[in-house]
């Protein structure tokens, strides 16, 4: 798998702390901030630290310790946002685009975490 990693990018710079975020969570391995122009009441951006592109670049590239840690963030604020619909919360909805079909803008894998109002359908048809 051929992936070069830009490390100008924007979440690289967060990463950096050349730029600043509002964070909702770090952990060894993860960084969660609220997303500059948000979508829905909870939009959250869960990152990892290390230098990976895009989703199928994390999961086939990352340490076990890393996806591990990513994906109990993950849960971790979704508990903590109280919308986990296992615990009575309303639901929520994540999104990780990768590359041009999708339009992912940043170039540092990314999980879109949205909720606090009904999302609607998945996608709409463009068709
Ligand atoms: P994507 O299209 O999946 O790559 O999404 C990139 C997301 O990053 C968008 O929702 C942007 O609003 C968000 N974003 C861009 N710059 C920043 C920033 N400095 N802090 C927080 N979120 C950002």
């Amino acid at each position: 798998m051929a992936y070069d990693y830009d490390d100008q990018n924007v979440f690289a710079k967060i990463l950096r702390g050349e730029i600043p975020n509002s964070t909702v969570i770090e952990t060894e391995h993860t960084l969660a901030f609220n997303d500059i122009a948000p979508q829905a009441p909870v939009h959250v951006l869960v990152i990892p630290k290390g230098p990976y592109v895009c989703h199928d670049h994390f999961v086939t590239a990352a340490s076990d310790a890393e996806i591990v840690d990513f994906n109990r963030t993950v849960g971790r604020i979704c508990a903590d946002l109280g919308i986990c619909p296992g615990d009575g919360g309303a639901g929520y909805r994540t999104i990780s685009n990768s590359g041009a079909d999708a339009v992912q803008e940043v170039p540092h894998f990314h999980l879109h975490i949205l909720g606090g109002r009904p999302l609607g359908r998945m996608l709409e048809r463009a068709d």
